[in-house]
């Protein structure tokens, strides 16, 4: 390995259920690969569908103990799993880093970003609380209760390995159910090594369990965990594409779903905005995880007063971006997940550029081969062009110009997704209005960065349902129960 483990016993390549490692039934196993060198790192237990089915009679046996514990009880449990996560920080980080590419510094932000659900839905198991409603019939007394919903299935991508697990499972096992679940092929074991923590943790055999497959036994997985009547959620993070597959499958059983799918975030860049804050916040927004995050800017829009200052001070920025391997701590962009990946942001970077798009960064693929692409920064930009209409998935900046705020508002909104949006301006009315205006699940005003706990992650229209984190995040586990006294 390209790195070293302070705890070499976080390197786990089996899967995980009803608190056991296992592998595949049939000695199956898949190959993990380093995004840096194509190297393959690991080999992971491939696991069957009738595998799974014993992952969900696991965490089904598991729910009835874990629900009937206080939620102080599992609190303290998952406290004691934060706390496991923060002191093995740095090999989370490593472990990522070898599977996924980011830049160390990027992973080491991602665990603690990762870890700080932990912690907030830890607090949050003790705050489960229920109401009296004032009944319009005087006999009757009027309550409602919140329970877990029951088991949980959880499938979640590869471009934030650790903190798209702990979103989802964190919540799920505060609010008393248990789940399943299975990570990104890419990248198992940032997922695994949570696992072990869990354990250390004291998180009950069959609460927590976690099923690794290649991309074909995923999809077989993901068709029994959807048929499966005992799973009564599912929560998916990916693209929109999969998560219409899921929707569909989950049809039978009328299962309650939480979906994070794609985006196509638009930037706007007002007349009164702090140029060099908007580069600043258009930086961290588009090149963090080298592109690769459902939330990360697709095109932005500059108002033609300062569209040329924009694009001048993006390029300078971009240029100085550091492209290489994940474990220098140099490195401030690293690969692409995979060929197909890269494949893409040429495809969106060649189409441009032959109707009419000008190269002001980058524009290449990376001198280092392989997954590297160069940041680039794209002006003289269109809307027919295909990185206007599908998400690049990568280190792209189209810059586009405008005139008006009504038809910058329309061309933002002219697409099926909603997850994330930003705009710089300092006008307070202008900031209202356009952040009334704009049909997203999120909105960033002056800032580039806008996710923590703390805050409802989710999208509208077809970037998905539900929301996740927040003070919100728990509601997703939970069911309403109306419970009616009569004859007082
Ligand atoms: P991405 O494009 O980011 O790789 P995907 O939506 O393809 O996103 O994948 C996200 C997750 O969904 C991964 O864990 C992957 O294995 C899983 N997945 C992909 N296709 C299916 C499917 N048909 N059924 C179930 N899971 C799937």
């Amino acid at each position: 390995l390209p790195m070293h483990l302070n705890d070499p016993t976080l390197f786990k390549t089996s899967s995980y259920i009803n608190g056991l490692w296992v592998d595949a039934d049939d000695g199956a196993t898949f190959g993990v690969d380093n995004p840096s060198s194509g190297e393959i790192i690991a080999q992971v237990s491939n696991l069957t569908d009738a595998q799974a089915h014993s992952a969900i009679d696991a965490a089904n046996k598991a729910f009835k103990p874990w629900r009937a514990r206080t939620g102080k009880d599992r609190a303290a449990i998952l406290r004691r799993w934060f706390d496991l996560i923060l002191a093995n920080a740095e090999d989370l980080a490593q472990l990522m880093t070898l599977e996924q590419g980011k830049p160390v510094t990027e992973a080491r932000g991602e665990i603690i970003y990762g870890a700080s659900f932990v912690e907030w839905f830890a607090e949050q198991a003790k705050r489960v609380s229920g109401d009296i409603m004032a009944s319009p019939n005087s006999a009757n007394r009027m309550l409602v209760m919140r329970e877990p919903i029951g088991v949980c299935a959880a499938i979640t991508p590869w471009n934030f390995p650790n903190a798209m697990i702990t979103r989802k499972v964190a919540p799920a096992l505060a609010a008393g159910c248990t789940i399943v679940l299975k990570p990104a092929e890419q990248t198992p074991l940032s997922a695994l090594a949570l696992a072990e923590l869990a354990q250390r943790a004291g998180i009950p055999a069959g609460v927590l369990n976690i099923i690794t497959a290649d991309s074909d036994r995923s999809i077989a997985i993901g068709k029994v965990l959807c048929a499966s009547p005992i799973v009564k959620k599912l929560t998916f993070t990916g693209s929109t594409a999969v998560g219409r597959i899921l929707m569909q499958q989950s049809a039978p059983t009328i299962k309650k779903l939480s979906l994070e799918l794609g985006g196509h975030a638009p930037f706007i860049v007002f007349d009164d905005a702090d140029l060099d804050a908007a580069v600043e916040g258009a930086m961290i927004s588009k090149y963090r995880n080298a592109g690769q995050t459902c939330v990360c800017t697709n095109r932005f829009y500059v108002h033609e007063t300062v569209y040329d200052a924009f694009v001048e001070k993006l390029a300078a920025k971009v240029d100085k971006l550091h492209v290489g391997d994940g474990f220098s701590e140099l490195s401030t962009q690293g690969p692409l997940i995979d060929d197909a990946a890269v494949n893409k942001v040429r495809e969106h970077v060649q189409d441009a550029i032959s109707r009419g798009a000008k190269v002001a960064a980058g524009g290449n693929p990376h001198a280092l081969g392989g997954r590297y692409f160069q940041p680039t920064v794209l002006s003289d930009i269109t809307e027919d062009m295909l990185c206007m209409r599908e998400e690049t998935f990568g280190p792209l900046a189209p810059v586009i110009k405008f005139s008006d705020e009504g038809h910058v508002i329309r061309l933002a909104n002219d697409t099926e997704y909603g997850l994330a949006s930003y705009f710089y301006s300092r006008d307070v009315g202008r900031i209202f209005r356009v952040a009334e205006a704009l049909e997203y699940g999120m909105v960033g005003v002056n800032t580039g960065l806008i996710s923590n706990e703390v805050a409802p992650f989710g999208g509208v229209k077809q970037s998905g349902l539900g929301r996740e984190g927040s003070v919100y995040g728990m509601d997703d586990f939970m069911e309403l129960k109306y419970v009616c006294l009569g004859g007082m």
